[in-house]
């Protein structure tokens, strides 16, 4: 995938991304801010409802004391004219049970504590009583059921209710009972039904603290802070509800809630921290508030990791996609993409390609991991060799590509060369003798195309180029030309169209004479394949016996030629001339056919030749392989009348030993002996043709040496008792007919 893609991938999944989060940021936001204000309204209303069941439980305590109040007052309506009565039992009883520690009944006339129950003392006479009392019964006798304020009596809080006591529907006086403040702590410092327990302040309208169930310190924050709020009268104004007011203290928001109890202007005000209350609706709105934090962050979780993760693979990708993974340098993609770009700017380039000849071999001298280093080593080697504007790269295993900018063979040559050394030298660092060389095949500048083509056609021309000196041995340089590639296509026309050529009868045979060096006589002559197309053109064997040898085609070819030989022989000799041994090739692929030898002697008896008149040329690698078969098969060909020439001696690795373990009639000195005349080897090469001579006569092994080129050459060979010669100095191969016309005798003759 294209980096620009991929990235822009990326963009658009964290896009979405950041909108869902947004989106999901947003939606918390708002049901957080909805349910906050809920849980503030909830909470408000809530603290309301504890407030005002203070104020419900303090109004019942002081509706009871007036009903017993009044119940005692009813008792004394009846038993008023007889004053002390028996009521005064009743009454007792009543009071014995209530809260009241006195009652005393003042008569509105005169003002008098006219009744008065047991144990009353004189200080209940009314002038005694304090003004708060006095103010209370004042409200009584005009008819008003009234509480005083709070007075202290005997170092006590306490207030005293009063009601009016009627008689015949005018008020006659006013019965009052006296409770301790203390009738209230059990509200004032009790629970709430719901389990709640809040500090209750009991205050004055002036903001003065009555009673209170907070602890010392806090009470007496707590009444700076209702002094501060001074809710005067505004509780009174409006009993149902409850008034709150905000205070600020050490810094920090109080909310004062404030209940009327609507008598004497007493209020029951609670002071929230917001810490000691938690409303219903405060456990959801934590686990809502924290259902979203989790949302949100696992929504950032994800952008985040799909964005590394994105990241990286895309930077594997590039990775993968552009670099070698072994060497790390760019792979063969990435330097074409990059080949292109330069090409497009400037034609002036030259593409190579270099490898490592028999790289399993490096891989089994050097090891895995070395054969591995080397490459990476020629990969830093390569990347140091190259210019800004030129490239590199790893193909397949060792195969490396080369993008210089330079056009003229030589230069490009001597670049290629000095790396190719350098690269040979490696084998140093790895502490082996292995002699690493490489092959290396480049191409020019292209006429008439661009671009991408043109890039195309380098590349192909490059590795085609390589490809053709793959079987060599050193460190070597092919430049691609036109030729080379007609070469090529020779070489897929060859398989291609063999067979139709061996039908058609395409492939010819030449002869080259052969000579007798102690005469002037021609003793013989080699049979050499020639391949005349259609067209006239000629193929030499150099360049399809080694592929017909590859291909196994060799073995058919090589029996055709015994027939045209034997063809020929039956033609000359049924034209009454004296015929001479022909020498044929024989691929070593026969010598693995079983029916080989029958196959032979089909040929030579079906057209009544004497197998005398031929010579079967065997190379000597033959020998290589199994000794004791090719011996077996020399023997029975032998037998059948076969000559058997060993060819190409001396051209390998070749030893003496065969002379004397081979029973042939015959050896080849290869051409190669006498080429080398006339230079710095000619010495040795003398010696050694000398020698192999020698040793060949003591086995009785006629000797025959090739490539005889001059007069000089003959006479040596005529020094070293070589028996025959063959070159063009005596011929070259030349058509059978022309053979027949220039070296063959008329019987008699
Ligand atoms: P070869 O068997 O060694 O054949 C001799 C080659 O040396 C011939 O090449 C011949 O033209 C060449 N030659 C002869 N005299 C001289 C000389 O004085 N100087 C130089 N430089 N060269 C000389 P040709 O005909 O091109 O054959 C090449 C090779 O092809 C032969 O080498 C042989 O190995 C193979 N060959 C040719 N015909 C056949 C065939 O019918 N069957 C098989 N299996 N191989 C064949
Ligand atoms: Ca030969
Ligand atoms: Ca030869």
């Amino acid at each position: 995938m294209e980096e620009k893609n991929l990235r822009k991938k990326v963009i658009k999944y964290t896009v979405v991304l950041a909108l869902i989060s947004a989106v999901i940021i947003g939606c918390s936001a708002i049901v957080v801010v909805a349910v906050r204000k809920a849980e503030e309204r909830s909470y408000t209303a809530y603290v309301d409802s504890l407030v005002n069941e203070y104020r419900l439980r303090f109004e019942e305590r002081m509706a009871s004391a007036f009903e017993t109040l009044q119940l005692m007052g009813e008792l004394m309506e009846d038993g008023l004219l007889s004053k002390e009565s028996i009521v005064t039992d009743q009454i007792q009883n009543l009071s014995e049970n209530s809260s009241f520690f006195k009652l005393s009944y003042y008569d509105i006339r005169s003002e008098e504590q006219l009744f008065q129950l047991p144990g009353s003392d004189p200080e209940y006479e009314f002038s005694n009583r304090p003004e708060e009392a006095q103010e209370a019964i004042r409200r009584a006798w005009e008819g008003e059921m009234a509480v005083s304020q709070v007075y202290e009596q005997d170092g006590v809080q306490v207030i005293t209710y009063v009601i009016p006591v009627y008689q015949e529907n005018e008020v006659q006086g006013a019965l009052a009972g006296v409770q301790e403040l203390s009738q209230f702590y059990d509200i004032i410092g009790g629970e709430t039904t719901s389990g709640d327990r809040i500090n209750i302040f009991w205050t004055e309208s002036d903001g003065t603290v009555l009673t209170t169930s907070a602890e010392e310190s806090a009470a007496e924050y707590g009444a700076a802070m209702i002094e501060e709020a001074d809710f005067g009268s505004d509780a009174e104004q409006d009993r149902e509800k409850i008034a709150r007011k905000t205070v600020r203290w050490d810094g920090e928001p109080y909310t004062l809630y404030c209940a009327s109890v609507g008598t004497n202007g007493w209020n029951l005000i609670y002071i929230d921290n917001g810490k000691d209350i938690h409303s219903p609706i405060y456990q959801m709105i934590i686990l809502v508030t924290c259902a979203f934090a989790i949302l949100f962050l696992a929504c950032i979780t994800v952008i985040i990791y799909t964005y590394k993760n994105t990241k990286k693979d895309n930077r594997q990708i590039r990775s993968l996609a552009e670099q070698d993974q072994l060497t790390g340098i760019a792979n063969l993609s990435k330097f074409q993409q990059e080949a292109d770009k330069l090409l497009a700017q400037d034609r002036n380039y030259c593409i190579a390609v270099i490898n490592f000849r028999h790289f399993q071999y490096i891989n089994d001298i050097f090891g895995m991991d070395q054969a591995d280093e080397l490459l990476v080593e020629t990969a830093k080697l390569l990347e140091t060799s190259i210019h800004e504007n030129e490239r590199c790269c790893r193909g397949k295993t060792d195969q490396f590509y080369l993008l210089l900018a330079e056009t003229k063979q030589a230069a490009i040559r001597s670049r290629l060369q000095k790396i190719l050394d350098q690269i040979s030298g490696l084998t140093a660092i790895f502490h082996k003798n292995y002699p690493i060389t490489l092959y290396c095949g480049a191409s020019v500048e292209q006429e008439g195309i661009e671009g991408e083509e043109l890039r195309k056609k380098l590349l192909f021309h490059a590795e085609f180029a390589m490809k053709m000196i793959k079987n060599g041995h050193e460190n070597d340089i092919a430049f691609y030309d036109q030729k080379m590639h007609e070469e090529k296509q020779i070489g897929l026309m060859i398989e291609s169209s063999m067979q139709e050529a061996l039908d058609t009868g395409e492939f010819r045979l030449y002869l080259q004479a052969k000579k007798d060096l102690r005469g002037e006589k021609i003793s013989g002559a080699e049979a050499l394949v020639r391949w005349i197309r259609k067209d006239g053109t000629m193929i030499y064997p150099d360049r399809f016996i080694p592929v017909f040898e590859k291909n196994g085609f060799c073995a058919q070819l090589d029996l055709h030629m015994v027939e045209l030989v034997c063809q020929m022989q039956r033609k000359w000799l049924d034209m009454g001339k004296e015929i001479v041994p022909i020498s044929v090739n024989q691929s070593k692929l026969l010598f693995y056919q079983e029916d080989y030898i029958e196959r032979l002697c089909e040929i030579t008896d079906r057209y009544g030749i004497s197998r005398k008149y031929i010579v079967l040329e065997i190379l000597e690698g033959l020998a290589a392989e199994n000794l004791d078969d090719l011996n077996h098969t020399i023997f029975r060909l032998k037998e059948l009348g076969f000559q058997i020439s060993m060819d190409d001696f001396g051209s390998g690795y070749s030893s003496l030993n065969i002379l004397s373990s081979l029973e042939i009639d015959e050896v080849k000195l290869d051409r190669e002996f006498l080429l080398a005349m006339g230079t710095a080897r000619e010495k040795k090469q003398k010696a050694m043709m000398r020698n192999v001579v020698q040793i060949a006569k003591d086995f009785k092994i006629r000797t025959v040496a090739e490539g005889v080129e001059t007069e000089e050459n003959e006479h040596f060979l005529q020094e070293i008792n070589c028996d025959y010669g063959q070159g063009y100095y005596y011929s070259r191969p030349i058509p059978a007919a022309e053979f027949e016309e220039r070296f063959l005798k008329e019987k008699g003759a």
